[in-house]
């Protein structure tokens, strides 16, 4: 993109060149839009780069922030005062030389601000020391105002540059071209040997000098003002002052979409079991909420299972804990499966302990859902680590069943039909609905098998 602009600017000069001193129409609403683009842009482009700063603590974004606030004010001091905008003298008491001498000082100053921020590279402010970048900025637009009352109020000292025809001759001859012709390729030089245009910034900055180039040439050899190469410079002007906005505006999109993206994986990360990759806790609690709302205000069913894997304790005596790890991943991937396949989530509730939530299952589905889980468990191959087989107990409670009509109510209902499994011999499936005939005795697990 960077090599396209100066592309852009290049054959635009060259095109330019040879009747660049030729007068053509006066299009006297150009220079609002004009000023008013460079005046806009520039405002913007020096907000972001001082958001930056502030972030970055880098003293060379609070000074590039200055150079464009300065290139800001001066845009707008010099479309005050160009004659015949908003009064045939210009406003603010000008005189017929001030607008031209401020794009002097305009074209001398900001690229001159530029190379200054080139000093403050490697320099950082701590975030208690971030307020000394405003003085950049506050001695940047003091200096835009200086030059401005030094355009305007010492009109009547400065040497005449345009006639009163708009012509710019005397300008071309005057030490005030070779200075702003010399600052602009020194900038341009500096800015390129310098950076090496390691980063976006130092190449789109070289971009921006190099237009600001094209405009000081342009407007020199155009000689005029509302000649063809003053429109020209006026356009690669347009283009110096917008494409670094462009450029933080696009690495801003950039840095939203990566911040989506991150704030994405944290998201499903902080979702999940460290150990198993099913989900965790938080994520069971948090859905297991969600769902009871929806069953209360939809009346639609869910089931839940509570799966406790089998003397899990002596799995890890005779084979080690690794080993026990590495069979809890079985389980939970056994488990994934299952939900893939049947709906729902599984998630790990602690331990060797996990849940199994089935959205929209009747008991008898969820029963079902559950025999297959308990039997796919028990004919998983034994891995390399450990032959001891691997069982799981299940406990099933339905939303439908309970009477306390809650996460708890529910979890404990299905704790309790677990309860019921182990204490029926392990590797089974127990509906607490269906096992239990009393209401009191429910929710009671026999502590003596757990
Ligand atoms: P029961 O059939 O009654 O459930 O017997 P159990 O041995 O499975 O139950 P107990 O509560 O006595 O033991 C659970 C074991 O699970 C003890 C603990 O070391 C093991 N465990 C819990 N979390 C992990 C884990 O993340 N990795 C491994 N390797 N073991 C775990
Ligand atoms: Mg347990
Ligand atoms: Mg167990």
């Amino acid at each position: 993109m960077a090599a396209v602009v100066v592309l852009v600017v290049l054959i635009e000069t060259t095109i330019v060149w040879h009747f660049s001193s030729q007068r053509t129409t006066v299009i006297v609403q150009f220079l609002p839009i004009f000023g008013t683009w460079v005046a806009l842009t520039g405002s913007l482009t020096a907000y972001l780069l001082w958001t930056e700063y502030k972030v970055t603590g880098r003293l060379m974004f609070a000074s590039l922030s200055g150079a464009y606030a300065f290139a800001s004010l001066t845009a707008v001091l010099q479309l005050a005062s160009f004659p015949g905008v908003f009064a045939p003298n210009g406003l603010l008491g000008a005189g017929s030389q001030s607008s031209l001498w401020i794009w002097v000082f305009w074209h001398c100053g900001f690229p001159a601000l530029v190379t200054t921020a080139l000093a403050f590279r490697m320099r950082r402010v701590s975030e208690s020391q971030v307020g000394v970048g405003r003085y950049s900025v506050v001695g940047a637009l003091a200096l835009a105002a200086g030059f401005g009352v030094v355009a305007i109020a010492g009109k009547t000292h400065l040497p005449e540059i345009v006639s009163a025809t708009g012509s710019y001759a005397r300008l071309q001859m005057s030490p005030a071209s070779v200075l702003v012709l010399s600052i602009s390729l020194v900038a341009l030089w500096a800015q390129i040997m310098v950076t090496r245009l390691r980063s976006m910034l130092d190449l789109w900055l070289a971009v921006v000098l190099f237009a600001d180039l094209g405009d000081v040439i342009l407007t020199l050899i155009g000689g005029a003002r509302f000649s063809v190469g003053w429109y020209a410079a006026k356009a690669a002007s347009m283009v110096s002052s917008s494409v670094v906005l462009g450029m933080l505006m696009h690495e801003t999109n950039r840095l939203y979409r990566a911040l989506n993206e991150s704030h994405q994986e944290l998201m499903a990360s902080s979702q999940r079991d460290g150990l198993t990759g099913v989900f965790n806790r938080s994520y069971l609690d948090a859905e297991l909420d969600k769902l009871i709302a929806i069953a209360d205000g939809r009346r639609r069913p869910f089931s839940v299972l509570l799966i406790d894997v089998d003397h899990f304790k002596s799995y890890n005596d005779t084979c080690g804990h690794l080993a026990g790890d590495e069979a809890l991943k079985q389980v939970a991937h056994t488990l994934s499966i299952a939900t893939n396949k049947y709906g729902g989530f599984a998630a790990r509730f602690g331990g060797e302990e996990f849940v199994v939530v089935l959205p929209g299952h009747s008991s008898k589905a969820a029963m079902s859902v559950a025999e297959d889980i308990r039997e796919r468990v028990a004919s998983l191959p034994s891995t390399s680590q450990c032959s001891a087989p691997i069982t799981v107990s299940i406990g099933h409670a339905a939303w439908t069943s309970i009477f306390d009509k809650s996460p708890k109510g529910i979890l404990g209902a299905a704790d309790a039909g677990l309860y019921r499994a182990k204490a029926s011999g392990r590797n089974r499936v127990i509906d607490i609905e269906a096992d239990m005939s009393g209401i009191s005795e429910k929710y009671m697990p026999p502590a003596q098998t757990h």
